[in-house]
């Protein structure tokens, strides 16, 4: 998946014409400077183009019309070097359908206090300029990202770079087709939802294809492609003999390359199988959606589209960043007082990006679904911070929960064959379970140890569904209550529409 430097984020300064003309050119040299040294700040994964400086509602408006209808511009970072009377940014702002990020910042890091003068008061503004300019934003509750800093703190780089990878899962949303071989597991409630609100809101479209559809995909596979690819396997993961030479393991490749080939042609960047419709398949597909998860495509079991996207959406956040992100469950408690924890795994899907070493090729009986033994990936994650996040539909709205985790080291279960990873909730496995239960969250979950909170905290504001965040300094009763107001604000909220 390769998504670093492929679009833009505009940068834009705002100004008035008050100054004259030498105090104005001051203002675009120096936001020149701040764009460029953003964009060649190693954090930063997409290029970052200046924009003249704004000073008229007629350039403003412009600018938003022209961000717009750019598919490369995926969002703006706005500065205020001077002060911009913000009156001047409401028709633009409230037609601007890319994420906002305000950057409260300026070009000098310290107060000159020898040379400090008028002109020097004239140009460098921004600490009221911005305060102008937040105030329409909250005037006309938009939703933005705010970041202060001088242009060169690392941490502030740093807030942006988040933004900008939660801007890029944003606008791949817009575009993302998900894939749904057969429907939902029968009497599931929390992989339901509405698929036309989930577009509305979060960009993506769901097909649905019958699994006749991939299998006669599956079928067109010729087997010196099979071929290939079992010598690709052979490269990638260590496995036993009998295993290598076996018509399970062929059968496997066959899926991949057919599910592939399926979701490469209709352009999906996201599926969905479900072990209760295999029809014409041989195995439920375990090694070819871990594969194909590696590969970039988002991920649900059992006709879970939401997580599928959400996964997707998680992957593109992640492009290029150390660690791995896959679709998870929560399956089975340690509840030893003093050491609790949480197994995840699934019944085969897990992605071999969050595998620590070399992953081993297994064929082994699945107790579930009456199809031939799977082939499936077998390894365990390394001790790490991560996430787990799950968007559910409530009726009125989406919420989107995440719980930050801390991977660690699982003991052998060497009667266990699928990849599984072991964590501990935080602040704790009784607290952050029974948030997670009152906020709804589901069983399945996209898990990362390449992102934290932040970037799904940017990518929820952007796409305004609700979000909610279960971490350290948390209190169970404040988040139970937050969880009763957000009813009464999203409510209100969604209007009469
Ligand atoms: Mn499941």
């Amino acid at each position: 998946m390769d998504i670093i430097k492929t679009k833009e984020v505009w940068f834009i300064t705002g100004s008035q014409d008050l100054y004259g003309p030498e105090t104005l050119k001051q203002v675009a040299a120096d936001s020149q400077k701040i764009a460029a040294s953003l964009g060649k700040s190693k954090r930063i994964s997409q290029k970052i183009v200046f924009k003249p400086v704004l000073t008229s509602p007629a350039s403003i408006s412009g600018l938003c019309t022209q961000a717009n209808s750019n598919e490369n511009c995926i969002g703006l970072i706005a500065w205020m070097h001077t002060f911009s009377p913000a009156k001047m940014w409401i028709d633009g702002l409230s037609g601007l359908n890319k994420p906002l990020l305000h950057f409260h910042t300026q070009l000098n890091r310290d107060i000159p206090w020898k040379t400090i003068d008028m002109d020097f008061m004239n140009l460098n503004q921004s600490a009221h300029g911005d305060r102008e300019f937040g105030f329409i934003g909250t005037r006309m509750r938009l939703n933005r990202k705010v970041v202060v800093g001088h242009y060169l703190d690392e941490d502030a780089i740093e807030r942006i770079a988040v933004w900008i990878r939660a801007a890029t899962a944003f606008s791949d949303a817009r575009g993302m087709k998900v894939a749904r071989f057969g429907d939902n597991m029968r009497e599931v409630a929390v992989t339901e939802g509405n698929k036309l609100s989930a577009q509305i809101k979060m960009g993506y479209s769901v097909y649905g294809y019958g699994t006749g559809d991939l299998v006669r995909e599956v079928n067109k596979v010729p087997e010196s492609a099979i071929r290939k690819l079992l010598t690709e396997y052979a490269g990638e993961y260590s496995m036993t003999k009998s295993v290598a030479s076996s018509e399970t393991l062929k059968e496997a490749a066959r899926i991949e390359l057919g599910m592939e080939s399926f979701l490469n042609k209709g352009n999906f960047k996201a599926f969905t199988t479900t072990f209760e419709d295999l029809h014409g398949l041989r195995q439920l597909p375990g090694l070819a959606v871990q594969r194909l998860m590696a590969k970039g495509f988002g991920f649900g079991a059992e006709g879970d589209w939401k997580t599928a996207a959400l996964v997707r959406s998680m992957k593109v956040m992640a492009g290029g960043l150390k660690g791995g992100t896959s679709f998870m469950e929560d399956y089975t408690y340690h509840l030893d007082p003093k050491n609790t924890a949480v197994l995840g795994a699934h019944m085969l899907e897990i992605c071999p990006s969050i595998a620590s070493g070399k992953p081993s090729v297994q064929v082994h009986q699945l107790s579930i679904g009456g199809k031939e033994d799977p082939a499936r990936l077998v390894f365990k994650t390394a001790p790490a911070d991560a996430i787990n996040v799950s968007v559910i539909d409530l009726g009125n709205r989406f919420r989107m929960i995440v719980n930050e985790v801390e991977v660690i080291r699982c003991p052998d279960m060497p009667k266990l064959p699928v990849a599984s990873v072991l964590w501990k909730p935080v602040p704790d496995l009784k607290t952050g379970a029974a948030a997670w239960i009152f906020a709804g969250g589901a069983h399945h979950t996209g898990f990362s140890t390449a992102i934290n909170a932040e970037y799904l905290e940017d990518f929820a504001g952007m796409t305004g569904i609700e979000y909610v965040h279960i971490g350290s300094n948390f209190n169970l009763s404040d988040f139970r209550k937050e969880l009763r107001w957000n009813e009464l604000y999203y409510h209100l909220a969604g209007g009469i529409s």
